[in-house]
């Protein structure tokens, strides 16, 4: 490669500051130091946890960044000591790496990597050691990808390399939204054969959980939001009923009790907000209801009374559906290259990375699943 050990000048959205329109500017990537890789990021997805950054979030010391952190790409070259990647394999950048020397990392009981961006400034969602300037100023790497870019670097711990032949207009969607919903449902729910499950929140994530509960055989999927234009969407990965809290002048879990016979035994919240993920915790069953969180948010504290876990229901939460990034990433393209996981019924927009305050629009204003942005050239 002619770029090969040359800083890079390319393309980029910038978030300057929160709450205002991304700028398309000019930007330098470093070349990537050892153990490091450098992307060309051909495909990203826009996730509610960039919007998350930008507009809830708003921590100052965030920003600038590049956001974007469901992308996949081509490594254009690598520094010193990579071993295991080559120019020209097609990669997906993670948020959650798997260094598979540390103490989480051998546990398979977790997937939180102690070398990954979620151990460290964890509030401010960006890496403060960047391969990013633009204009003189150092900009933040989010989630420690930034697809909102032509070129990233990543560290090798947190790159899976994918089949040659994933189609990555697709299968970036694998590098968080859809990973993360199905996962929860699989890995961290353990949703069993059966079982009557409840989603809340039907975005990229929840229809993924929707997907990974009847991949894991659940009888009765009752999916809910508040918008119902989501529901067609749902009925495709395997929702059976679907339930519309404004329809309903009581609480929500009541009417799911109603529906179930005292409760789910499973319940997801992939919305981000404290208020339903109480909703989905005493929307379970008592004595085994497992309820699961999924949405982001560290703005608010939650409630839910003692009893309803002294009476035997489980209130857990997943980072990335609890795969172990590395290994997980590669065999999810695989399934999907298998029609086993279905990733083409998410992308409801194909834009360009120059459009990506519209694709932020769609997404703020409920119209799209899954919005796929296409950046630099194959
Ligand atoms: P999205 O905005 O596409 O979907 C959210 C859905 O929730 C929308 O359909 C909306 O109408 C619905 N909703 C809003 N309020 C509701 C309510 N009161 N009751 C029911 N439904 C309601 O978002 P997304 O990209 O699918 O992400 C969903 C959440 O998952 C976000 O909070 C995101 O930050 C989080 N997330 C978490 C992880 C993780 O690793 N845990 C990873 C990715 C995303
Ligand atoms: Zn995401």
């Amino acid at each position: 490669m002619a770029t090969a050990g040359k800083v890079i000048k390319c393309r980029a959205a910038v978030a300057w500051e929160p709450s205002k329109p991304l700028v398309m500017e000019e930007i330098e990537v470093a070349p990537p130091q050892a153990h490091e890789i450098r992307i060309k990021i051909v495909a990203t997805g826009v996730c509610h946890t960039d919007l998350y950054h930008l507009f809830e979030g708003k921590h100052k010391d965030g920003f600038p960044c590049v956001l974007g952190h469901e992308g996949a790409g081509i490594v254009e070259s690598v520094g010193s000591e990579v071993t295991k990647f080559n120019p020209g394999d097609k990669v997906i950048p993670l948020f959650i790496s798997q260094c598979g020397q540390c103490r989480f990392c051998k546990s398979p009981k977790t997937n939180l990597c102690e070398k990954g961006w979620a151990s460290e400034r964890y509030d401010v969602m960006s890496e403060s050691d960047t391969r990013f300037t633009c204009k003189g100023k150092k900009v933040l790497q989010f989630m420690g990808t930034s697809t909102f870019s032509e070129y990233t670097v990543v560290n090798e711990i947190a790159v899976a390399k994918i089949h040659p032949s994933a189609p990555l207009d697709k299968v970036c969607l694998l590098g968080c939204g859809v990973a993360t919903g199905y996962g929860a449902a699989l890995n961290t729910a353990k949703v069993e054969p059966g079982s009557t499950c409840a989603v809340f929140g039907l975005g990229a994530v929840g229809l993924a959980a929707v997907m990974g509960c009847k991949n894991a055989g659940a009888k009765r999927i009752i999916a809910i939001d508040i918008n119902p234009t989501k529901y067609e969407k749902a009925k495709v990965f395997g929702a059976t009923e679907f339930v519309n809290p404004k329809d309903h002048n009581k609480p929500i879990s009541q009417v799911l009790h109603e529906m179930t016979n005292g409760g789910v035994d499973f319940s997801l919240e992939c919305v981000g907000s404290v208020a339903v993920m109480r909703s989905a915790l005493e929307s379970c069953v008592k004595g085994w209801g497992v309820s699961v969180l999924v949405g982001w948010t560290d703005m608010d504290d939650f409630a839910a009374r003692p009893i309803q876990l002294i009476a035997g229901r489980t209130w857990k939460g997943s980072l990335f559906g609890g795969f172990k990034s590395k290994d997980g990433v590669p065999k999810l393209v695989n399934e999907y290259l298998e029609k086993k996981v279905k990733l083409d019924e998410f992308v409801t927009h194909n834009m360009t990375l120059a459009q990506v305050n519209d694709a932020i629009q769609l997404m703020k204003t409920g119209d799209c699943i899954r919005s796929v942005l296409s950046v630099a050239l194959q």
